[in-house]
């Protein structure tokens, strides 16, 4: 499976914020775009004025670097926003938000979207107590995420279980921690999604 290699604190400067892609780190005064907010390179500090296309493609590669996700993937879940009744843009989050990977990230079963990617791949967990290992899984209302006993005592559970107090769990998910059980309850909304994207952007560039 191809994924990215670069320093994911890079890429988060190279954005311009924060996509929480190092887990318990990115909350800590050790955050680098927090102590050096600016691109890297030689250039990174110098005043650039971006075009619309600039534009419109850095709040795609921020949206897609978030989730770590693939150009070839990324594009083909605009295809399937576009083609689903309402709002493109917001349809596309929601098929993000929906994906496994970040269900397990949300519910504070990992810390961080890469770290719940590895862990599924794994077979760590159950959906409506089946065992799964596919990332990219779109769940669905009423669908139950399960640690099964056997796996429980694997230290980065414990680990993440202590941070998801600072990220808080969305309000369409429910997780009991004591069971390792998290339950869809709704499917996400536009205001359930906190992370500072323009949608729209993505919209205008991939409609060109
Ligand atoms: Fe991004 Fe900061 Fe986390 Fe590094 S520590 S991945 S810069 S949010």
């Amino acid at each position: 499976m191809a994924k990215y290699t670069e320093a994911k604190c890079r890429i988060c400067r190279r954005e311009g914020c924060k996509l929480f892609l190092k887990g318990d780190r990115c909350f800590t005064d050790k955050c680098a775009q927090d102590r050096r907010p600016y691109a890297p390179g030689q250039h990174g500090r110098a005043r650039k004025k971006l075009s619309d296309y600039a534009v419109q493609l850095r709040e795609k590669q921020k949206t897609r670097r978030a989730y770590g996700i693939l150009e070839s993937q990324f594009r083909s879940y605009f295809v399937k926003a576009d083609m689903q009744k309402g709002v493109t843009g917001t349809n596309l989050l929601v098929i993000l938000e929906r994906r496994l990977d970040n269900v397990v990230y949300r519910l504070g079963f990992a810390n961080s979207r890469n770290q719940a990617r590895q862990l599924v791949r794994h077979g760590i967990f159950t959906l409506n107590g089946r065992k799964v290992n596919i990332p990219s899984l779109q769940v669905r209302v009423g669908d139950t995420v399960e640690v099964p006993e056997k796996n429980r005592k694997i230290s980065v559970l414990a680990a993440a279980q202590e941070v998801i107090a600072r990220r808080g769990c969305p309000a369409w998910l429910e997780v009991d921690g004591v069971a390792f059980k998290g339950t869809v309850k709704a499917l996400p909304q536009r205001d359930d999604i906190q992370f500072p994207i323009n949608e729209q952007l993505i919209v205008e560039l991939y409609s060109k």
